[in-house]
């Protein structure tokens, strides 16, 4: 996780002027990790260090790493003029850290959405040259065949032009009846604009539930239900950065 120096936490949090947290530090009264820290200006990991100042454990964090999963019918936006987005969902007590959604899932799209303040880590989630994968599970309308497993992997012509990058998808099931139906699991390492759902119209076929389970090794915890959310443990945390 990102460092934060300690000295500036100390005195963000009322402990005292960065000189008044000099002098406690030089006095042996600060712990790190149960070690006296006689240097205030280090840098500590908050989410993996205990402080304390004269021995009382002491807590701030600069950034917050939220776990949701994304009910329908809210946007993955941090505000609109009509709809509720993901941050409504927040207690204030998290809203204040002003997180934001890393990337965006569409209005009707389900599943994990990690929100932070951490610039840094959603940049590194995001750019397009990680390549970082994200897994998607869909119903999809339609006989979901080996063909379009191969043109997957191959890459598909979006309407656009655009040829999509290798994507390794997973026939789970079908429900055959009037219009047959297919359950998938779809590994991709780019976000376009609603880009499962272009892929599967490059091939003919609709789109109707999708859910995304992971992004990097993060992986929805499905303990959650819709609109629920929590922190990231650190294990979590640490898989990320
Ligand atoms: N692809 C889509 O089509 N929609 C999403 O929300 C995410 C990926």
């Amino acid at each position: 996780a990102k460092k934060q120096r300690l000295d500036k936490m100390l005195s963000h949090i009322g402990v005292g002027s960065r000189s008044d947290i000099r002098k406690i530090a030089k006095q042996g009264l600060i712990h790190v990790n149960g070690a006296v820290v006689k240097d205030s200006g280090i840098h500590f990991d908050p989410y993996n260090d205990k402080v304390e100042v004269n021995g009382e454990v002491v807590t701030y964090r600069e950034y917050i790493y939220l776990m949701m999963n994304k009910p329908p019918d809210v946007l993955s936006a941090t505000e609109d003029k009509r709809d509720r987005t993901v941050l409504d969902l927040l207690k204030p007590e998290y809203a204040q850290f002003e997180p934001f959604p890393v990337g965006r899932l569409d209005k009707d799209t389900v599943g994990l959405l990690l929100l932070t303040n951490d610039g840094k880590l959603a940049h590194e989630l995001l750019s397009p040259r990680k390549h970082v994968p994200k897994i998607y599970e869909a119903t999809v309308e339609g006989e979901v065949d080996a063909d379009d497993v191969a043109a997957f992997a191959a890459g598909v012509e979006l309407e656009d032009g655009y040829v999509t990058l290798p994507a390794q998808l997973t026939i789970l099931s079908r429900e055959r009846g009037t219009t047959t139906i297919s359950f998938i699991s779809l590994i991709i390492t780019e976000g376009k604009f609603h880009q499962v759902k272009r892929m599967f119209q490059a091939v003919g076929k609709k789109v109707t539930f999708l859910k995304r389970v992971s992004m990097g090794e993060l992986k929805l915890d499905e303990n959650l239900a819709l609109g629920a959310y929590r922190e990231l443990t650190k294990e979590e945390l640490n898989l990320l950065s």
